[in-house]
């Protein structure tokens, strides 16, 4: 929701020179909600037209209009009937008018940013949070320049709390959307070398990371993980703000002790300021999710949330589909799926926590993107990592992946595609394995986990 017309001139720095509204349909309304897709259009709402790299939405005006759209917001007038504000960049213009939305809302908000785990970190402040006062939440992976602005502008009276998932596919993102969504707490999860390719280097992604902290409310709370190499780095940037640090087994305001497996779950001791808050048992796979547990609790402890509160939002927390869900597998197998997304820190955490499970244990790794000149050396790591770690089988899909299998030694199989893997694995695979399956999206993994479900 945005405001009136008035409201969104003034948000955009414009006079009534930028306005076209023949018969006044934008004057006329108290609030317009804001919208981005022609198919989610609702009578009167305000269009934005949003430039994309295959579609242009100045195209789509007249579909606006015939939806019932108040009027539209655009870079060029568009010959329509349609009410019209014009301005020189409507991404930045959404932008914008979600800044004004967020600080006319008056409650607290929580943002997320890293290389991994942001969603996790998402889902399980949510889970958290919600049960202290009712937060709105990133939706899916909503955590873009786009994305972001239209969270924000989902905020509402009924919310006295958000956490919201910033992300970056280049440098600057995450400065833009931290001042759009001014965090009064701002996490940052931790460095793992995703997107070497764009940034160039993984300094120059944990500066892109601490962006986050330059939207900071003057009252901000930093929280940041004391395991990450940057963190001296990040609280150095955070200072005047308070920094609340979270560790495994070391001294930190949020820390995990005396973490063991439990019938393959994690449990462990929240100590939180000192103080033991009680045992926990994590429903989710991967000592990772350990980590980004306590991140969660760091930004719950950072909104005000009691440990039991937090206790009980960290251990009823449904597992992200596709993140290290547990599910059954062919031949009495377990399959972790974390299918959803890869990149190296990511393998190598993936690959640790299935060497904590049942043997035999297998790995089906498709390849990760984004690496750049990286990438060759980067996958003959992630395959040396999996032979270091014992695992009993690596087996690589796809053309950018071969270089992990060959890697692995005698442990490796490649298969170009994903029915020779599929095959080979039906022949092969030992019962009671544990199976990991995991690579970048593009990898499309997700069918593999498909095909060896216990049910298909
Ligand atoms: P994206 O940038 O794609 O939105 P994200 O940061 O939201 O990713 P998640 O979707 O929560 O991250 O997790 C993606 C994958 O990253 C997981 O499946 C897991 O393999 C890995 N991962 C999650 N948390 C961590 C962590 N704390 N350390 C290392 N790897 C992690
Ligand atoms: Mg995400």
């Amino acid at each position: 929701m945005a405001d009136s017309v008035a409201q969104i001139l003034d948000a955009l720095a414009l006079d009534d020179s930028a306005l076209y509204d023949p018969e006044g349909r934008l004057a006329a309304a108290d609030a317009l909600r804001i919208e981005t897709d022609t198919r989610r259009l609702a009578p009167n709402d305000l269009f934005v037209a949003l430039r994309g790299e295959r579609f242009d939405g100045h195209d789509y005006l007249q579909t606006a209009a015939e939806r019932g759209a108040a009027g539209a917001l655009v870079e060029r007038r568009v010959a329509s009937s349609l009410a019209q504000i014009v301005v020189a960049d409507t991404r930045l213009a959404l932008g914008l008018l979600a800044r004004a939305h967020r600080l006319h809302w008056g409650g607290r908000l929580a943002a997320i940013t890293g290389n991994s785990g942001k969603t996790t970190v998402r889902a399980l402040c949510q889970s958290i949070l919600s049960r202290h006062a009712p937060t709105l939440a990133t939706r899916g992976n909503l955590n873009n320049d786009i994305g972001v602005p239209l969270t924000l502008l989902q905020l509402g009276d009924e919310h006295q709390l958000a956490v919201v998932e910033l992300g970056a596919n280049h440098s600057g993102e995450i400065a833009w959307t931290s001042a759009l969504a001014r965090p009064d707490v701002a996490l940052i999860n931790n460095v793992t070398d995703a997107h070497v390719g764009e940034f160039g280097g993984s300094a120059m992604i944990a500066r892109a990371k601490a962006e986050i902290l330059t939207g900071l409310a003057p009252d901000g709370v930093a929280v940041l993980n004391r395991h990450d190499r940057f963190y001296p780095d990040w609280c150095a940037l955070a200072r005047p703000h308070e920094v609340i640090d979270f560790a495994l087994e070391a001294p930190a305001r949020v820390q995990a002790l005396d973490l063991h497996l439990s019938e393959g779950r994690y449990a462990f001791r929240l100590v939180l300021e000192g103080r033991d808050a009680g045992p926990i048992t994590l429903p989710l796979l991967g000592r990772h999710n350990v980590l980004n547990a306590l991140a969660a609790a760091g930004v719950a402890h950072a909104l005000g949330c009691d440990s039991a509160t937090i206790r009980s939002g960290l251990e009823q927390v449904t597992a992200v589909a596709r993140r290290m869900l547990p599910l059954a597998g062919l031949r009495g197998s377990l399959l972790i799926d974390d299918s959803y997304n890869a990149n190296p820190g990511a393998m190598r955490a993936a690959l640790e926590s299935l060497a904590e499970h049942r043997a035999p244990r297998w790995c089906l790794l498709g390849a990760m993107g984004e690496l750049g000149d990286y990438a060759e050396a980067a996958h003959r790591e992630v395959g040396e990592y999996a032979a270091a770690l014992d695992i009993d089988a690596v087996v690589s899909v796809g053309n950018g992946a071969a270089a992990l299998s060959y890697a692995a030694g005698e442990r490796g199989h490649h298969f170009d595609d994903r029915d020779a893997a599929l095959d080979f694995v039906r022949a092969r695979l030992p019962a009671g394995a544990t199976v990991l399956i995991k690579g970048s999206l593009s990898a499309g993994m997700d069918r593999l986990v498909e095909a060896l479900r216990a049910d298909t």
